[in-house]
């Protein structure tokens, strides 16, 4: 049977490190404030939101919420975001996605100022972590690696294989295994021969949003396998939420595997804080 990997505890050990270092920086003055911004009234979206918010209040991060629902403007977005770029007290910006319809999330999000991009969603940053440049990673995919590291240290020359190539979750994760010196696959929704080639994975990163996509066939045994995805189905009446693996059956054959709920989501937000943390000391 698999190791779970835990990542809410795994999260929670992060967090007494962040909330250290938190306590550092107010000794030096430095009070780190992330801002939330939330445009769109998405019910999921405003759970997250407030998660976030929360988890920063208890480790003595200022957060600030803004709710703007789905009816606000690109422009009206546009002057927030530039005004918390020039607001030297606040230290991280997250624009919470998916945008309310007709947004551009692009074009938005990269009106954030690189050094203060919590996410690592702007184009500098995700260039710089293509270049090797000094950059803030996306949360996500830094979650995913750090739970990967706490089952095996040294990664180099094992085969990874990332399912999913959005700029949130897929080409980064693939980016950040690479610089592990993994051998990476990325895998998406015109590649051929899915199963044979995770077959020969000794890591899976699967980030489709498919509920049980990763049956025990993808698998080899032994191998590592994360799951990023969230899916919300609803079982005799009652609202679930899965990821894309299978995991009763793919636990009998990995080496170890985490879990949905309490997997990657609470890595995400751990990483925001950390991001915050990081972003605050450069100033
Ligand atoms: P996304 O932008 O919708 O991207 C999904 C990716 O999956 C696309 O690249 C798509 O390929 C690929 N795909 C879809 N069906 C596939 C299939 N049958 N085989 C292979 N690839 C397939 O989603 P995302 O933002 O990356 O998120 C992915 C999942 O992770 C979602 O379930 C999301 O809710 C979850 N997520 C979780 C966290 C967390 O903190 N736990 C954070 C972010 C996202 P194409 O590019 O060809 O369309």
């Amino acid at each position: 049977m698999a190791t779970i990997i835990n990542g809410k505890d795994i999260a929670n050990d992060f967090c007494r490190t962040i909330g250290e270092k938190v306590d550092e920086l107010k000794a030096q003055k430095v009070f780190p404030c992330i801002a939330l911004v939330n445009a769109s009234s998405d019910p999921a979206s405003e759970i997250y939101v407030l998660k976030k918010s929360k988890l920063a209040e208890s480790l003595g991060i200022k957060s600030t919420i803004y709710k703007l629902g789905d009816n606000v403007s690109s422009d009206k977005i546009a002057d927030l975001l530039q005004n918390l770029n020039k607001d030297d007290t606040v230290h991280a910006i997250l624009l919470q996605s998916p945008l309310a319809n007709g947004l551009n999330f692009r074009k938005l999000v990269d009106l954030i100022a690189p050094e203060k991009d919590v996410d690592g969603l702007t184009t500098i940053n995700q260039g710089r972590l293509f270049t090797g440049e000094p950059h803030v990673a996306p949360c996500t995919p830094s979650g995913v690696l750090h739970l990967i590291l706490t089952v095996l240290e040294n990664l180099s020359g094992l085969h990874a294989v990332v399912l999913g190539r959005s700029s949130i979750v897929g080409k980064p994760m693939a980016q950040l295994l690479l610089n592990e010196n993994c051998t990476v696959t990325m895998l998406h929704s015109k590649s051929q021969n899915i199963t044979e080639i995770c077959r020969t994975a000794d890591i899976i990163v699967s980030a489709i949003g498919k509920s049980k996509y990763i049956t025990k066939d993808f698998v080899k045994p032994g191998a590592i396998v994360i799951d990023v995805g969230i899916n919300r189905l609803e079982i005799d009446g009652k609202k679930k939420i899965v990821g894309d693996v299978d995991f009763d059956a793919v636990s009998e054959i990995a080496s170890a595997i985490s879990p949905v709920p309490n997997g990657v989501g609470p890595m995400t937000v751990a990483y925001l804080m950390h991001n915050t943390t990081h972003l605050a000391t450069k100033k």
